[in-house]
Order: C-alpha cells, then sequence, then structure tokens
C-alpha cells in the first residue's frame, strides 16, 4: 500500500459491445450482446441498454434472447478488438514502462515508476487526460479507477462505470470497503461467497471482524491469509509489466462446480486459447504449460509440462493442457479452472504465414468455445440439429456470413451482416461515423458480396503522437483536460 493513489486501473466500458455501437451507427443507444451465438453459446459482452434488460456476460445467450428478444446479437469481430486494444495500450505504456494488462480492455498503470503522478492531484489529472486520449484515439469511453493498491484501483474503476474516474484515498480504504460484499474481494468467486455466506459472512467488515484464524478455518490457510489481509485494504502486490512477468497466466472460477468432465475439457481447451492471446499480446512465448484445478473442496493443484522449445501456438498449448488434464481426477466437481505457460523468452516467429493462420485460428475458437459447429441463426428456438447431420442451408449462412461481421459489395459499398437464413443474407450498408445505413438482402452466394476487414472506428483521428509530453505541465486541475490535447 502505498501513500498516494499512483496505481491506475483502466477498464474499457462494455469493451466489445460498445466497438460495435462505434462502428455500426444504427446500433447506437439499442440494446447489443456480443458472444456466441450457437445453442451453447455465452453472452461475452453486452450493452449498457442490455444490461438494463438484465443480460449480462457469461449469461447463456439462449436465455439473453428470452429477456432481450429485439436486442441485436453479434458473433465477436476479435480483429477490431485486438487493434482498438493495442491503440489503448499504446497510450497506457507512454505513461508509464510498467502497464499490466489483463485483458484486452483492462490493464494496470504504476503512474508513479512513470513520472506520470506522485500525489492525489496529479493522479487525477493524468486519469482524466488519459480518459480523453483514449476517447479522442479509439472513440470509446473507458473508467478510471486510482488508489495506492491494485485491488482498490480495480474497485474503484468498477464504481466508475460507465464513463467516469474514482479516486480512493489512501486511508481510507477500510471504511469503504466495510460494507462491501465479500465477493468484491479479488478471488472471491460465487462458490467461495456462498461458503461464506453460510458462515454468516456477507460483507468485507464481518471478514475483518471474523478474524485470520477463523478464515484459515473455513477457506484453507493460502486462501485464508490473503482473504484477511484483502479485507483489511492490504495490498502490496506490485504492478508487473508482462514482458518482465515470468509467467502469464489465465483463470477463471465457475458459479457452480463443474461435473461434466466434457465442459471441463471444453472450459480448459478455451482458457488455452486466451492465455495464448495474453502471451502473444505480450510478443512472449513459453516452454512450460502449467493447468491448474480447485476441486469442490478447495484441494488445488497444478500439473505442468515442459516443451522442446518456447511456443506461442495456441494448439500446442491446448493439447498439452489437455494432456496435463487427463491426468487429474475431477469427478468431484471443479470450481476453478486455469491455464498458464512459464518459461517466458522475448520470441519471434519467422513463418509469417502459419502465424496468421494460427491468428485466424484463434479467433475461430474463441468465436465458438463450444465443440460443437456453429447453429442456424434464423432467430427460431429449439432447431438446433444433432451433430451428424449435414450441415443444413441456415447453418451454412451462419457460418459463412457471420452476424455483425463486416461485408463489402460492389455496388453499395461497405456494410455489415444483420442476419442470415435460408439461402439469404441480409446486410446493413453503413459505416463508423457515417449515417444509419440502409438493410438489403442478398442470396448467400451473392457473387458482388464479400467478406471485407473492419474499418477503424474513429476515422479522422487527432494526432496524439506526441501525448502526454505536448500537455502543459501546469497544474490547472483536471477541468482544463478537455480540450488541451487538440493540437493544430
Ligand atoms: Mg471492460
Amino acid at each position: 500500500m502505498r501513500p498516494a493513489p499512483t496505481i491506475l486501473h483502466l477498464d474499457m466500458d462494455a469493451f466489445y459491445a460498445s466497438a460495435e455501437q462505434a462502428a455500426k451507427p444504427s446500433l447506437r443507444g439499442k440494446a447489443v450482446v456480443v458472444g456466441g451465438l450457437g445453442p451453447r453459446g455465452v453472452v461475452a459482452t453486452a450493452s449498457y441498454e442490455a444490461r438494463i434488460l438484465g443480460v449480462h456476460s457469461a449469461m447463456p445467450t439462449a436465455q439473453a434472447r428470452r429477456l432481450a428478444p429485439n436486442a441485436a446479437y453479434l458473433v465477436p469481430r476479435f480483429q477490431l478488438y485486438r487493434s482498438v486494444s493495442e491503440q489503448v495500450m499504446e497510450l497506457l505504456g507512454r505513461l508509464s514502462p510498467l502497464v499490466e494488462p489483463l485483458s484486452l480492455d483492462e490493464a494496470f498503470v504504476d503512474l508513479e515508476a512513470g513520472g506520470a503522478a506522485d500525489d492525489s492531484a496529479s493522479a487525477r489529472r493524468t486519469g482524466e487526460r488519459l480518459r480523453t486520449a483514449i476517447r479522442a484515439v479509439t472513440g470509446l469511453s473507458g473508467s478510471v479507477g486510482l488508489a495506492g493498491s491494485k485491488m482498490l484501483a480495480k474497485i474503484a474503476s468498477e464504481q466508475a462505470k460507465p464513463d467516469g474516474l474514482v479516486l480512493i484515498e489512501p486511508g481510507t480504504e477500510r471504511e469503504l470497503l466495510a460494507p462491501m460484499s465479500v465477493r468484491t474481494l479479488p478471488g472471491v468467486g460465487p462458490a467461495t461467497g456462498d461458503h461464506l455466506r453460510r458462515a454468516g459472512m456477507t460483507t468485507v467488515h464481518d471478514l475483518a471482524e471474523a478474524g485470520e484464524d477463523e478464515l484459515v478455518r473455513l477457506v484453507g490457510k493460502a486462501h485464508g491469509h490473503g482473504l484477511y489481509r484483502m479485507a483489511l485494504g492490504l495490498d502490496d502486490r506490485p504492478v508487473v509489466a508482462e514482458r518482465d512477468a515470468k509467467s502469464v497466466s489465465v483463470e477463471d472460477t465457475f458459479d457452480v462446480d463443474l461435473h461434466d468432465r466434457v465442459r471441463v475439457r471444453a472450459e480448459v481447451e478455451r482458457l488455452a486459447v486466451r492465455c495464448v492471446e495474453r502471451l502473444r499480446a505480450a510478443h512472449r512465448s513459453g516452454r512450460t504449460v502449467v493447468l491448474k484445478v480447485r476441486r469442490y473442496d478447495f484441494s488445488t493443484l497444478t500439473r505442468s509440462e515442459t516443451l522442446r522449445g518456447p511456443t506461442d501456438d495456441p494448439t500446442v498449448v491446448r493439447e498439452a493442457a489437455a494432456r496435463l488434464l487427463e491426468a487429474v481426477d475431477t469427478t468431484g466437481g471443479v470450481r476453478l479452472l486455469g491455464v498458464g505457460v512459464t518459461g517466458l523468452a522475448d520470441f519471434t516467429q519467422e513463418d509469417l504465414f502459419a502465424q496468421a493462420a494460427d491468428a485466424r485460428e484463434l479467433a475461430e475458437r474463441a468465436r465458438e468455445p463450444e465443440p460443437e459447429r456453429q447453429a442456424p441463426e434464423s432467430g427460431t428456438e429449439g432447431t438446433g440439429p444433432a451433430e451428424e447431420e449435414p450441415e443444413s442451408a441456415e447453418q451454412l449462412a451462419a457460418r459463412r456470413w457471420p452476424a455483425g461481421h463486416d461485408v463489402h459489395h460492389a455496388a453499395h459499398g461497405h456494410g455489415w451482416v444483420q442476419g442470415s437464413g435460408v439461402g439469404r443474407v441480409t446486410v446493413r450498408f453503413e459505416e463508423p461515423g457515417g449515417p444509419v445505413g440502409r438493410v438489403r438482402t442478398f442470396r448467400i452466394d451473392d457473387p458482388e458480396l464479400t467478406p471485407a476487414d473492419p474499418l477503424p472506428l474513429v476515422r479522422d483521428p487527432v494526432d496524439y503522437s506526441s501525448w502526454p509530453a505536448s500537455l502543459p505541465k501546469s497544474r490547472s486541475g483536471p477541468g482544463s483536460a478537455a480540450g488541451e490535447e487538440s493540437r493544430p
């Protein structure tokens, strides 16, 4: 815990959905759901308009459709999200050498290490400038949390959402945390939350009151000790730049323990793909693949396999993780899974074509995590085909023209797939920053219609190439932040 709130946590607001709304003028202010659209697909991100209707991430898409039948349901466009993410991370990198990305749209930044802030006033000013810069460069909003520790910076950015900034003054942490749900604390997922609730502890105050010994008794030594410290607002974890990290890993805690072995395997594969995505974002590779499994009784085990050489190949990591899982007994249920890669090396692949093919596969896997093929997207429910049946016309249309993806038409220009059905695809012709476009329907094999790359969200970006050095250093307060970056 440091004396000044110079740890910044940035979290883009409803990232995938906001990017889609920025790209598609007809979806501004509308409920938008981005995720897997197959029968077992889950929501990746819902726009705020969809959240009001009760839709949230990780919810089965089928359930979302019942809550928000009129929302736009779109297949993720990772190519776009990745390029926006790179713009955002690049801006963060100019504030400090210590930037720790947590996902495409979320990162910690150590402002003190970069000389970008040394007290509350300078931290707030830098946070507001960052938000202005992000909006100018990407067209999207991000929320900023500032505090003296990573845990509290993340809590602050959550409170700041959407499109805000919250600064937690060091010294006020304990008071602030006391009334909050135990689920606010990092590592307390639904399962641990239930476990604690059954012991009568629902707020952070309850945890602090219970004391360390009681928490260790309840959730085990390692977890209990950490939980107690967090309840007191104590968190000394440093911001670690990805390139200094010794490993890259991702993990998920599940709402209900997983018993189905097929589901466990699918989750491990999905985590492996996400892990490689992070590895590649950091331009790294690693030699040792690690699988972490926490079972129903909180016993946690890790298994690892060291490869012959460093890799950033999603197939290699996925297969290694699957092999490691084979040796783990999961019959009692699994509450947490993690996949990591350690033994990192800076690494450039020689074969650019192979890398591009892998990137495509990566996007493919992330888009459709389940082993099944994409389901029909006609909007009718309960028509999922048996797995072994040949592909239907609807499936073919949905696979060839995923909802939300970009297309180009020889006569009508750039558009996006609004839907597809038997032999037909409906396209809305509009572009980021333009007016709401018109809808036209084509045969799915129309020779004039071709898949296209996403267009940038900001067509005429302001030149931010020397940000933030170009900014006046005067301590004029946050009010002056808005226009100061625009340069002749
Ligand atoms: Mg976010």
